[in-house]
């Protein structure tokens, strides 16, 4: 299937590993022109050569503190620049600190609304007028499987990532009749740095995996895999859905 992505300008935040990076290699190498950010400079020049390495695209590598307002608007500013306007929109940015709810004060809140909340409704406000204008976008948020199903000892995530799939409902709709869509992508457990720290403050891993239907941890390819259809110009009729790359884990139907 060709999934129409060729020469698509796709900034995918949080990028220099994980789940960001995934997106971005697969992006990449259906010669979209992948624009990938972090904060560390270093490994953020690693994932560019990895990426290159493997695909035969040119990939555009830009530090930001996604936290920062300023970096914010700079990045999407760089990108425009660059490499025109931003046709695909992937939003990330690394988890949340474990814990429950006595585990946080008033300053992580803040501090977590933030990270998780407004970075994302700021960098799609910084690129939907250009999208609404050309009539075409697509933007997916990565967010959670507790967005749909609390998971044990994560509060924070729990609680903000449900905020934004009302958000991205709500903006799927505004944005529809401009050729727009707007989805969400929830990971379950996938094998990342981000699970092998949140494991190491886990009692049991094989506890985690037997809450698995699928009995194993996900690979990022098959996440990936997922959010790159949901990016292309094939998925073209799906809008507003939460879709979650789980291996069975939520329970609802
Ligand atoms: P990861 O730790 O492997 O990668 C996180 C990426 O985000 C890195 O590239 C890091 O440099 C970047 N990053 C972090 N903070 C940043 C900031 N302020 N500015 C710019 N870049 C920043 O994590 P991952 O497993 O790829 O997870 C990605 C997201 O998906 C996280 O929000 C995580 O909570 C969520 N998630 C992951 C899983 C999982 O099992 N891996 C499950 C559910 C949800």
């Amino acid at each position: 299937m060709d999934l129409g992505l060729k020469n698509k300008v796709a900034l995918v935040l949080a990028s220099s590993k994980g789940l960001g990076k995934s997106v971005a290699l697969d992006l990449a190498k259906e010669g979209a022109k992948v624009v990938i950010c972090s904060r560390n400079t270093t490994e953020l020049e690693q994932a560019k050569q990895d990426i290159e390495r493997q695909t035969s695209s040119s990939v555009l590598a830009i530090t930001c503190d996604l936290l920062d307002t300023n970096q914010r608007a700079d990045l999407v500013k760089q990108v425009e620049e660059q490499l025109g306007t931003i046709d695909l929109l992937v939003t990330n940015i690394g988890g949340p600190k474990a814990g429950g709810f006595e585990s946080h004060d008033a300053e992580d809140w803040k501090h977590l609304f933030n990270a998780i909340f407004l970075s994302v409704v700021d960098i799609i406000t910084l690129v939907i007028p250009k999208m609404k204008a050309q009539g075409f976008g697509r933007i997916l948020t990565i967010t959670s499987i507790s967005s749909k199903q609390p998971v044990d000892n994560l509060i924070s995530s729990n609680a903000m990532r449900a905020a934004l799939l009302g958000l991205v409902k709500s903006i799927s709709n505004e944005y529809a009749p401009f050729g727009i869509t707007v989805n969400n992508i929830l990971p379950g457990f996938t094998t990342t740095e981000r699970l092998k720290d949140l494991m190491e403050q886990s009692p049991n891993q094989k506890q985690a995996i037997d809450t698995i239907p699928m009995k194993r941890f996900g690979r990022p390819e098959e996440f990936s895999a997922v959010a790159t259809f949901l990016l292309s110009e094939r998925a073209s009729y799906v809008t507003g859905v939460s879709i979650p790359v789980d291996g069975g884990w939520i329970k609802g139907i």
